[in-house]
């Protein structure tokens, strides 16, 4: 196939199976007009469209939560205890300046492009410098990214900047944000903060207020570690939650990370406030205290997409981690071998994905008037064959190795794991010099430390 045709004005292509937003159809074509799709149906409509046997066209993945300053340090956690943040990710992202942040963000969009993202959530409490870094990576790699500043009240105690902030530097970081982000088309602005640890409940409203009046998103982490949970009970008498609520920080257009130890109250008061949550399976897995209860959000109607939290950026393993996680957690002890019947978490992964981070109707669907973001899947990998039900095939057996293309907004940003535009290996050796200063930081602590002491 030739992938670069990918990017012409008109394109018409007639895939074996295309992922829509009513599910998985056969002999349907997909065509799309500059960046936007302009016709979808069966392919006796779309006698123009090129034939792609054995492969499947399904929507980009939407990382509804990651880093992109700490790709470098994805390795030093293995074995580590959680509240990885207090020990290796505050001293680590901290003091890195604009290049580092450039090459730091264009190496995780990278890994983000070769494990099927079309779209990352950044989270940082990111000045307007470090922006300018990470918004040229999107730029060269072509990725939609939802884009991080903030500024954490007592920046100087959470570890996240140095001493205390008063809310007009709060403000004022956030305002500058905005118009940055205003001319780049796949950027949009976001604000992060770290919750009652770092801000007053007072900041907290504020931000809500300030966020929903400007009509961009909210990133909150919560309900995540032990520590948090307890000392929010110490220090104000309520869950996290509980106190967001209390402090009308809640709505629908806050994100909430992890929510891994939730109370059914609060899961009732993220229903009542239509607020959003992203469930990060492989993060439970390797440095978390708990599973999410992702089968109860959706029963729920709790709009939820799925985060890697910097572990790896492949869609397809993220995949298997949110089935994985509930059959063992939820689905094991009661004999529900369904778990969400596959189309959940492929849904969480992709449109419901897209809605939670902020973009309702404009992208995440394959259908009519929507971003042309979406794979190209090689399915004739023995490992996918015979197939009998697609849906189930991507959450189990497809792997990053087969996404043949990865188009976003009309445009061909990778073709068979190698980048559109742009040196790989050039990123590769500027980035590895870098990534060498990122992490040796002297304040880094490794509790746990390299594998090898713990040979026998
Ligand atoms: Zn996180």
């Amino acid at each position: 196939m030739n992938f670069k045709c990918l990017s012409a004005n008109n394109v018409c292509l007639a895939p074996e199976v295309l992922l829509t937003h009513e599910g998985v159809k056969h002999d349907w074509a997909i065509k799309y007009t500059g960046a936007k799709v302009t016709g979808i149906g069966p392919v006796e409509l779309y006698p123009e469209a090129e034939k792609l046997p054995g492969r499947a066209v399904v929507p980009g993945f939407v990382d509804a939560h990651t880093h992109v300053g700490q790709i470098f340090g994805k390795a030093l956690i293995g074995g580590e205890p959680a509240q990885i943040w207090r020990r290796i990710w505050h001293p680590m992202e901290r003091d890195m300046d604009q290049e580092q942040c450039y090459l730091s963000a264009k190496w995780a969009f990278w890994e983000a492009l070769r494990g099927g993202f079309t779209k990352v959530v950044n989270y940082g409490l990111n000045s307007f410098h470090k922006n300018a870094g990470v918004h040229q990576a999107a730029l060269e790699t072509g990725i939609r990214l939802v884009s991080a500043c903030g500024l954490d009240e007592f920046s100087g105690e959470i570890g996240t900047g140095h001493g205390n902030k008063n809310w007009s530097e709060i403000e004022d970081v956030i305002l500058k944000h905005i118009e940055h982000c205003e001319k780049h088309e796949l950027i949009s602005p976001s604000v992060c903060c770290s919750s009652f640890m770092g801000n007053s409940p007072e900041t907290l409203s504020k931000l809500s207020a300030l966020c929903e009046k400007n009509k961009i998103l909210l990133q909150i982490h919560s309900n995540e570690h032990f520590p948090e949970l307890h000392d929010s009970i110490l220090a104000h008498g309520l869950r996290p939650i509980e106190l967001l609520h209390k402090h009308s920080v809640l709505g629908p257009h806050v994100l909430l990370h992890h929510v891994t130890l939730v109370s059914e109250a609060e899961i009732e008061l993220i229903v009542e406030t239509d607020t959003a949550v992203s469930y990060n399976p492989l993060a439970s897995i390797w440095k978390g205290n708990a599973v999410a209860p992702a089968l109860r959000f959706a029963q729920r109607g709790v709009r939820f997409g799925m985060g890697s939290d910097t572990t790896s950026a492949d869609g397809f393993k993220n995949l298997m981690a949110a089935e994985a996680c509930q059959r063992i957690e939820h689905g094991l002890p009661i004999a529900d071998f369904s778990c969400g019947a596959a189309w959940t978490w492929v849904e969480a992964a992709t449109a419901q994905g897209a809605e939670a981070t902020g973009s309702a109707g404009n992208h995440g669907y394959l259908k009519e008037g929507c971003a042309a973001d979406f794979l190209i899947l090689d399915m004739m990998a023995p490992e996918c064959l015979p197939s009998h039900d697609f849906e189930w095939e991507l959450v189990r057996y497809y792997n990053r190795d087969q996404v043949d293309a990865v188009v976003i907004n009309g445009q061909l940003c990778m073709a068979q794991g190698k980048p559109v535009g742009w040196d790989a290996e050039e990123l590769r050796l500027s980035g590895l010099s870098q990534a060498k200063s990122i992490t040796s930081n002297s304040e880094i602590v490794r509790l746990h430390g390299p594998s090898s002491l713990y040979r026998s």
